[in-house]
């Protein structure tokens, strides 16, 4: 009893080595208590890492009265300063899986 214990606890320990590679974790597991954690361990090492894919997006900002807007203006519909500042952000970053 005590073994199924430890190998289940090993093989969820080797799955955690999954994130942030194109294996999910369910997938790493499953591999680890069917086929063995030195099997899932192998599997994870071959796997290759997440593609990471950031979102910008533009708004300008007020330099004035620092009103943001999410389109690009050129005046600032509080104020009417002319002076605006546009920049990016990260939106979004999203784990691509394969
Ligand atoms: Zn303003």
């Amino acid at each position: 009893m005590i073994y199924i214990l430890a190998y289940l606890v090993i093989s969820v320990m080797i799955s955690f080595f999954s994130f942030g590679k194109r294996i999910s974790f369910f997938g790493a597991l499953m591999i680890n208590i069917f086929l063995t954690p030195f099997v899932g361990l192998i599997s994870i090492i071959r796997a290759k890492k997440n593609i990471i894919t950031h979102h910008y997006k533009m708004k300008s900002v007020c330099t004035s009265c620092k009103t943001e807007t999410k389109e690009i203006l050129d005046f600032c519909p509080i104020c009417g300063q002319n002076a605006s500042v546009y920049y990016t952000e990260i939106n979004d970053i999203k784990l691509a899986y394969k």
